[in-house]
């Protein structure tokens, strides 16, 4: 199985894009998608223009087709059964897994790693699968553990979603174990027993989160959220207990749109920090896919 997987999600117009006449720049078929680098001047409409560039990309799973002149758009539950379910796989199995949203702002990355309450997304649904007692995965046996922590990255600065007001902590450091690797001190990590504890949390730390308008948003996120579930499984090593601890990191990344420089200062701050913090990631990935 490759280490690394990449999906792309399409979603659908929102009303305004709708009433604008709002047209699809990409076409997915299969598992290749194709953009029309569309020029932005109205004269999109019809054959396509010869300076136009098509720029193909091939992914591992694509959430989008049309088969007819009703575009099929992916639902929550099914990501889920691909990406989610391979998460709660390889967690068991005693691997770290990692699942993250990247886009601009406005593309549908929070929908997918939290949803809405008519229709939750992946972290609630992993949540739910790690507690499904029917679930395989679990074995109904209470030889594991759940812990759940939950921060977010804002202008370089490490906050916690899960201190109460009082005592948050604004600029946690992030430090090196030896053995463990890398980690965030003084992260506060809370025991769950079941699903619903871990939504509660969940939605304790979204509505801890930092947010502010931009033109394209109005409650952009413009930081990362990172919520984090610790699983340790008790284990007979050489007939000997021992314990396997994996984590599992769902990641809500803020906008990689290019700071536009007509917003304020505090704004093209936050900007270049995410473009700094997604390049990086981008030289993670390429290695981790070599
Ligand atoms: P982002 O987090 O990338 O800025 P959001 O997840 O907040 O974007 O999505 C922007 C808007 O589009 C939200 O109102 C969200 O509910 C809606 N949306 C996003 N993806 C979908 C989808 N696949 N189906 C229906 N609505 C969606
Ligand atoms: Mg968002």
């Amino acid at each position: 199985m490759a280490n690394v997987k990449v999906a792309v999600r399409v979603r659908p117009l929102n009303a305004r894009e709708s009433a604008d006449g709002g047209k699809l720049a990409v076409q997915v078929d299969d598992k290749l998608v194709r953009i029309r680098n569309v020029k932005l001047d109205g004269r999109s409409e019809g054959a396509v223009d010869s300076r136009e560039k098509l720029l193909e990309f091939c992914f591992d799973y694509c959430y989008w087709s049309v088969e007819s002149a009703d575009p099929h758009y992916a639902s929550q539950e099914e990501v889920f059964q691909d990406l989610g379910v391979s998460v709660l796989a390889g967690a068991s199995e005693g691997y770290n897994v990692c699942l993250f949203a990247y886009g601009q702002t406005g593309s549908g990355k929070t929908y997918t790693m939290m949803g809405t309450p008519e229709s939750i997304g992946l972290t609630p649904r992993i949540c739910q699968g790690l507690f499904c007692p029917e679930d395989s995965f679990s074995d109904g046996q209470n030889s594991s553990r759940v812990e759940i922590s939950f921060l977010e990255i804002y202008n370089e600065r490490v906050r916690d979603l899960l201190r109460g007001e009082q005592k948050k902590r604004t600029s946690l450091r992030v430090r090196e174990h030896p053995e463990k690797g890398p980690y965030v001190e003084d992260l506060s990590q809370h025991m769950v027993t079941d699903c619903k504890q871990a939504i509660d949390l969940l939605e304790e730390g979204i509505a801890n989160r930092m947010t502010a308008a931009t033109h394209n948003h109005d409650t952009s996120s413009r930081s990362h959220a990172i919520f984090t579930i610790q699983y340790t499984q008790a284990i007979l090593e050489n007939n000997l207990p021992s314990e396997t601890v994996s984590k599992i990191n769902l990641v809500d990344l803020a906008g990689s749109e290019r700071a536009d420089p007509q917003y304020c200062r505090d704004r093209l701050t936050e900007g270049s920090n995410i473009n700094k913090s997604l390049v990086t990631l981008g030289i993670v990935i390429s290695a981790l896919g070599k």
